[in-house]
This record gives C-alpha cells, structure tokens and sequence, in this order.
C-alpha cells in the first residue's frame, strides 16, 4: 500500500441487536451515555476519585471488605490470568474442578505459569462430583483449588459453600471464576470465604467488554506476598497493581499502566445502577425471567439441558431438538429478529442453545419477544410447536402479580 492508496471505508452503523446470547450483554443506555464524557489523565483528581469509587461499588458486588478489589484491564480471560499468575508458584499443585469449557481453560493457564493442575473431571451439565474432588484434594499437596460458580459453556451453578468445606481441610485456598454470576447472585466472597474470585464486564453488569474485576482476600495477599519466586506477568502482578489502585481509598497512586479511562467511567455507571437496583432485587428480577423462559421453553415443547435445582438463572440452556438445525434458527433470529442467542461449545457443540438473560437483559419484554420470534422460526423450520411459549411466560408473570 502507498500514501496514495488511503482505504475509502465507510463509517461503522451497528444495528441495535437484543443480545441474548452467552455476552456480550445488552449495555444500559447510561453506561453508554458515560463513556461519551471527555476523557481525563489517567492521574487526574477525577480518576483517581472514580477509581476509588469503582472499588467501593465492586465491593459492594462481590460482597466483601476485601482491600484488593480492582478491575484489571483486560477481558474475563485476564482476570483469570491475574489470580493464577498471582496465587500459583512454579511447581505447586492446584486442584481444577472441570465441568465445562472455561474451567478447562483454567487448567492450559495453570499449565503456563509453570504449575501443576489437577484435573477432577465431572459431568458438562452438572454441578461438580464433590466426592471426586475431596478424594483429588486429599491425596494431593494442593494449597488452591478452582472452579466455576455459573459455567456459561453448559448453564450450570455451583454451590460456593461445599467446596470451601473441602479446601478447608487443609486451610486452602479457593478460586472462583464468578464471571456470569457477578451482578445477578449472591456471590458473598466474604461469607464464602472466597480467596481470590473475578469476572468481566459484560455479562450481569451491562458494560461492554474490556475489564475484569477481581478481588483478592487477605489471606490470598499474603500468601502473593510470600512467594518465593517473581509473578510472572508483569502486566498483571497484583503488587504492581495497587500501586496504581492504591492501598485502599487514600493511597498514593504511581503510573503501572494507562488505565483504559472510558471503560472505567463505564463500569462505574453500571455498579452504580446495580447498587441502586441492589443485589436482593436484582438476584429475584434474573430468578424470576429466567422461571419465565423455562415455562415458555417447556411449553413449546422444548427441553432445558440442566435439572431444575443446578440451573443458572443468567444462562439457559436448551436443548435443540432433533431435526432442527441449529445455525440456521440462530440466524433467522439474528436476521428477522435481530435477536443473538448462543450456540453450545465443546462437547454441547450443536446440541444446545444458550440464552443469556443478564443485567438489562433480563427483563419481561426480551422473554416475551424471544419466546414469540423463536415458535415463529421453528414452526418454519418444520418443528412442531406443542404449545405456546408466549402465552406460559405470560401466565408465569400474570401468577406473581
Ligand atoms: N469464564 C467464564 C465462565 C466465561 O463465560 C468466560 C467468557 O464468556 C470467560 C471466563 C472468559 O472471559 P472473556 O471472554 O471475557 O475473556
């Protein structure tokens, strides 16, 4: 290419999709109106003043006093990079809970940073096998063990407190990837006893994608503090960090790197509309969309992939039905509709759909709209339609009133 040859691009004009797939989520309009605001220094009063708001929000979300609670620069994939970079040494044992797509990612991260995962293997579907891990925990010198709180791969929640009473044997340390559940549970990483948990911006917070918050308990700093070998990302070593994020709300701050500023005006919004909301209310509108769905799901005909007791409210997965084929309904949503739902991935490739109800997505107007665009796609693509999905989700909301 030559300076004469200056490409001729057209400018971007998005459509306005309803995104309900596994997120990005749809983002309230003001968090977008924010991120519209000038852009200040990195160490302006300004932003050193929001940082120190956003870590009073995460708190708030995470539910915890924890002083090390930041948003990493980066996507959910880098805040799950920071807790093994920060918490893992060379050679130690960790023991990874696998029940879906991205606890096996955690195990090629493990890998990378030199140390030395566990694998208990469980069922894609199902909660974790909490005798399988208690028998991997106890024959192993593990001090950590990890998993998923909501498996966005197959829809799956799993219960925080078993887990702690089995890393407690042995004083250890427990890892949550809270990523589609930040916003829409009761995470508690205090009354858990979580030691270092993270999640991302654009699932139940209704941010667009671009930070990762994370949060680290004392124990955890200590133990980061007490390695005997270097954090091998400098990017994201947590000592570097609170040098910018300070040591609680009145450090001193010192450059690390240029914070992306938009992004944290962002998220800023969306925490702020979360503790307006509060947790309590915002926990009961997911639970009570996501009841609304399973009974139009099951009206139709369809079945939902996870049992009733082990599913997420933000992530639902359904089956596909035999005969149906599965990028063609997707597309006929996304193109009449302008509705994304998720495909399966890994093992549930083709065989479930994944139906993201989250933050500002999670309301009665986006599981009525799916309900009566979805039996309009599947009855042309030669599905019998038992019933009507549209009329049960509207009974199920009509029965609360
Ligand atoms: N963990 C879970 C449970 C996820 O659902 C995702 C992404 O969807 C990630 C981690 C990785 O997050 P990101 O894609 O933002 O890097």
């Amino acid at each position: 290419m030559t300076i004469s040859d200056a490409p001729a691009i057209a400018p971007l004009n998005p459509p306005r999709r309803i995104l309900l797939g596994a997120g990005p989520c749809p983002v309230d309009d003001r968090v977008l109106r924010v991120m519209g605001a000038p852009l200040v220094g990195h160490l302006d009063p300004l932003f050193i003043r929001t940082m120190d708001e956003v870590q009073e929000l995460l708190r708030y979300a995470f539910e915890t006093n924890n002083r090390l609670t930041i948003p990493i620069s980066g996507t959910g994939s880098a805040g799950m990079e920071a807790v093994v970079a920060n918490l893992l040494e060379p050679d130690e044992e960790i023991v990874i809970c696998i029940n879906g797509f991205f606890s096996d990612r955690m195990h090629e991260m493990a890998t990378r940073v030199g140390a030395r995962p566990i694998r208990v293997e469980c069922e894609w579907g199902k909660p974790i096998d909490l005798e399988k891990t208690r028998r991997a925990w106890r024959s192993s010198n593990a001090r950590a063990l990890f998993a998923v709180h909501a498996e966005t791969s197959t829809g799956v929640l799993q219960q925080i407190a078993p887990l702690r009473e089995i890393v407690d044997e042995r004083d250890g340390f427990l890892m949550i990837d809270a990523v589609t559940s930040l916003g829409a549970y009761h995470i508690g990483v205090d009354r858990n006893r979580i030691d270092a948990c993270y999640s991302v911006t654009q699932k139940a917070l209704s941010c667009p994608p671009g930070l990762a918050p994370v949060t680290f308990s004392e124990r955890a700093i200590s133990k980061i503090k007490s390695r005997k070998t270097i954090v091998r990302s400098w990017y994201l070593d947590t000592n570097l960090l609170t040098a910018y994020w300070g040591e609680g709300s009145d450090g001193a701050r010192a450059y690390h790197h240029t914070a992306p500023i938009t992004m944290n005006y962002g998220l800023h919004e969306a925490l702020r509309i979360v503790a307006e909301e509060g947790l309590e209310n915002r926990a009961k509108r997911h639970e009570r969309n996501h009841c609304a769905l399973v009974a139009g799901i099951e009206a139709m005909g369809l079945k939902m992939q996870v049992a009733p007791e082990d599913r997420l409210w933000t992530l639902n997965s359904v089956q596909i039905p035999d005969g149906i084929n599965d990028a063609r309904v997707r597309s006929r949503l996304l193109e009449e509709f302008d509705i994304e739902i998720g495909g399966g991935l890994g093992i549930f490739k083709g065989k479930i759909w994944r139906i993201g109800l989250m933050g500002a997505g999670s309301t009665e107007n986006n599981v009525l709209l799916l309900m009566a665009a979805l039996e309009k796609v599947l009855k042309a693509e030669g599905y019998k339609v038992r019933g009507s999905g549209v009329s049960a989700a509207a009974d199920y909301y009509s029965r609360l009133e």
